[in-house]
């Protein structure tokens, strides 16, 4: 039963949250959870399907613009419709649609363990046909360009003509609302229609976004196991297959689209198209099934987390994490956006919740994919390096805020290009992935330049004061205080990046010295660099308040007043959407963990003491208004021992979207929450860490569970954890003999032997 996501419901709000939660996807195309029918014409849909990356370019308005605010932004475009199938019955024609006639059995699945979706009606018409449509869609794993739909119509009680309509339309617009920052302003109309034809019994129609110039195509084939009248129309920006037929028993057809773009497939995208459909002639929608179980059956081998005897939160786990595999990007134009690709909210962009929140599951989990991410920015770099220079800097790499391209498209630069951090943000995702993987190649390929230039950055806008160094005018990850100086956050990640680009330095010179030199050459390192980089680590301010005895979120923070919870009643949440931010900056409020995010990703940097006051005290002021923000306080709360606040927080988080907690699920998953989810068991109850000594556990088990259980993917070996109220329980179920702690102690994991250790 939790392998499988159902939702019946019919209502406007539970049909727009499930187009989101119902979106497959495979990391290159993604397609929400519409109905191929369309619905009444009171009825909102946004109807999307998305190419990760794919986007346009679209000008920035300013009222006031200043020196270096981006001038263009990019823009995830809705991309070809190829969802639409419309039914007609009898001579009258009847239209198969919701809003009309009467619904005699409705059935709506996602299947997270094959990797589809299905929908099952029993339909009678206003004039009495009855039948059985059977909706069954997937977006494949194995063969990227690949979105399947299978229809399969059984008479009930009804026989005689059936006409199919299905289309693929170029004619498409994205979704905006003038009223909420999170989703886009304006811009509907993005893409033309540049070709369409046909070839072969393959219709295609290509588009191109109206800046970019950016092209994809979308080629269909049709197979319908019953001799039909079929005609395929290329006309108005659509091509239309009409299949016309006698239903007198069950009849399928399955529509095979293929996209293709010029981001990946070179400028020959019609042609490429057209030879992977030759390549689908003999598979049958059954066949995919096959292969899309297959690849799921790899996936959560190594990727499931076992909740036992709680349904709705093993449910909850598993949608997060099948959610997280169907958006990740797998190659160097794309990454995970906000939303994946299952909506269209912050456009589409990339933003530190990448490396911060979901880049972890990857790296535990399917580590090929967590280097592809990694290689992302590292594709990003020329640009990060401009950006630096456009900022004044004469030196180092700012990687941009939020981005599809690899270019800063944030508009409102205080809680935009001012969150600096995520150049450190992005340093540590590579050096958790040398931790990890201890791949000293890559290091010297990819990570070692990364994490230098991110390190010239700080260098470059740090300066030292009274003998330490500070970092003044920047934004932490807390979006409701902006622009201050020697923000803890920022202060202590900039530090780890600046001591890891001088060690990874140290460590490339033994690992491969005319490896090293050539890359110090190329890109003018010297030692007396090296030095400046140490030096400043070991001198970075890092704020600290005798009287509380907790971390200043930043110099001034402390001195501000604390908003006035008691007054701001619960409809004025979230706070940015009812006060100007200058009201909000002027209080000691945030929006999401900060220090207590710093506490977690650098816990070595401050005593237990401090980081549980600066817990307590931060809590206190902290509204979550971002999804990103409670994984981390349970994460923080296991870690200080407060089982019972972490699961709550936990809680929060397993179910944010199939719950609509956050009210704007329509919009796209909250995907940062998704990997907050895991990292609360892994990080959180589990207590995991991976560091220079290695990796360890210290898990705990929250009162409610009796048992849990999850896999770590490290260093070629396949690890299995599983807790219990008495035991902790360690598998060494694939690779060789490796050693990590459990409670501070060394334990040696053998293969096929059990290490089990009493819950302490
Ligand atoms: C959060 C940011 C986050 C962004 C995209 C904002 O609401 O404050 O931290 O990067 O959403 O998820």
């Amino acid at each position: 039963m939790t392998w499988k996501i159902s939702n019946s419901e019919l209502s406007q709000q539970d049909l727009l949250n499930m187009e989101s939660i119902f979106a497959l996807g495979n990391g290159y195309l993604g397609v929400r959870g519409n109905f191929e029918e369309g619905y009444g014409a009171d009825m909102t849909s946004i109807r999307g399907t998305y190419l990760n990356a794919f986007h346009d370019v679209i000008e920035i308005p300013y009222g006031e613009k200043l020196f270096a605010f981006p001038d263009t932004q990019q823009k995830l475009v809705n991309n070809i419709d190829a969802q639409t199938i419309l039914i007609y019955l009898g001579d009258e024609e009847e239209p198969f649609r919701l809003d009309q006639g009467t619904i005699t059995a409705h059935e709506r699945n996602l299947h997270m363990d094959k990797g589809y979706a299905e929908r099952m009606v029993q339909w009678r018409s206003p004039a009495g046909k009855e039948i059985k449509l059977t909706f069954r869609r997937l977006v494949s794993f194995t063969r990227r360009e690949l979105f399947a739909i299978h229809v399969r119509m059984e008479p009930v009680n009804y026989n005689g003509p059936v006409r199919v309509v299905s289309t693929v339309n170029g004619k498409v617009t994205n979704y905006t609302n003038a009223n909420d920052p999170r989703v886009g302003a304006g811009h509907a109309e993005r893409m033309t229609v540049v070709d369409t034809g046909i070839q072969g019994g393959i219709g295609y129609i290509v588009d191109e976004t109206m800046a970019s110039k950016l092209r994809a195509a979308c080629a269909a084939q049709h197979n319908l196991d019953v001799d039909a009248d079929v005609q395929l129309e290329d006309g108005a920006g659509q091509i239309t297959c009409t299949a016309t037929f006698s239903l007198t028993q069950p009849v399928s057809l399955t529509k095979y689209n293929i996209y293709t773009d010029n981001l990946r497939h070179g400028e020959a995208i019609v042609e490429q198209g057209l030879k992977l459909q030759e390549t689908l002639r003999s598979v049958s929608f059954e066949d995919l099934l096959a292969e899309q179980a297959k690849y799921l059956q790899d996936y959560w081998k190594s990727a499931d987390v076992i909740i036992e005897n709680d349904a709705q939160l093993q449910e909850g786990i598993r949608f997060n994490l099948f959610q997280l595999l169907q958006s990740a990007g797998r190659d160097e134009h794309s990454n995970i956006s906000a939303k994946g690709l299952s909506g269209e909210g912050y456009e589409g962009h990339y933003f530190w919740d990448t490396e911060i929140y979901m880049f972890p599951v990857f790296l535990m989990t399917q580590p090929d994919i967590a280097r592809q991410l990694l290689l992302y920015r590292y594709s990003a770099l020329d640009q990060a390096r401009a950006r630096a220079r456009e900022m004044g800097h004469k030196q180092g790499a700012l990687f941009p805020w939020r981005t599809i391209a690899g270019t800063e498209c944030s508009s409102f630069f205080p809680s935009g290009t001012a969150q600096y951090h995520i150049s450190a943000d992005i340093a540590y995702s590579y050096i958790q992935y040398y931790l990890a993987e201890q791949d000293k190649g890559f290091l010297l390929s990819y990570g070692a330049e990364v994490l230098i230039e991110t390190a010239r950055l700080w260098a470059e806008i740090g300066h030292y004061y009274n003998g330490a160094f500070h970092i003044d005018e920047v934004t932490g990850p807390d979006e409701y205080t902006c622009c201050v100086n020697n923000n803890y956050y920022t202060n202590v990640m900039a530090k780890h990046n600046l001591k890891w680009a001088a060690k990874s330095c140290a460590i490339l010179r033994d690992y491969n010295a005319a490896g090293f030199k050539a890359l110090c050459v190329r890109l003018g390192v010297t030692e007396e660099e090296m030095t400046t980089w140490s030096k400043a680590a070991d001198a970075m301010l890092l704020p600290y308040d005798e009287a509380l005895g907790i971390n200043p979120q930043d110099d001034t923070f402390l001195r501000k007043a604390v908003w006035d919870f008691d007054n701001t009643p619960k409809e004025k949440y979230p706070l940015l959407l009812h006060y100007h931010p200058l009201t909000i900056y002027r209080y000691q409020v945030c929006k999401q963990a900060d220090t207590v995010l710093a506490h977690f990703l650098l816990e070595d940097e401050q005593s237990e003491e401090t980081i549980k006051r600066s817990y307590d005290y931060y809590e206190g002021i902290t509204t979550h208004d971002s999804s990103l923000s409670s994984c981390i306080f349970s994460i923080m709360a296991s870690k200080i021992g407060n089982m019972e606040k972490a699961y709550r927080y936990f809680i929060e988080t397993a179910r944010l979207d199939l719950d609509n907690t956050h009210g704007n699920t329509k919009d796209g998953l909250h995907m940062a929450n998704m990997g907050g989810t895991w990292m609360s068991i892994v990080y959180g109850f589990a207590g995991m860490r991976l560091k220079e000594s290695g990796l360890s556990l210290t898990p705990a088990i929250p009162q409610d569970w009796q048992k849990y259980a999850f896999r770590l993917n490290f260093r070629g070996r396949l690890i299995g954890v599983s807790i219990d109220r008495e035991n902790v329980t360690l598998e060494l179920i694939e690779g060789e003999a490796i050693e990590m702690k459990l409670y501070n102690e060394e334990v040696r994991l053998e293969p096929g032997q059990m290490v089990k250790r009493s819950l302490l």
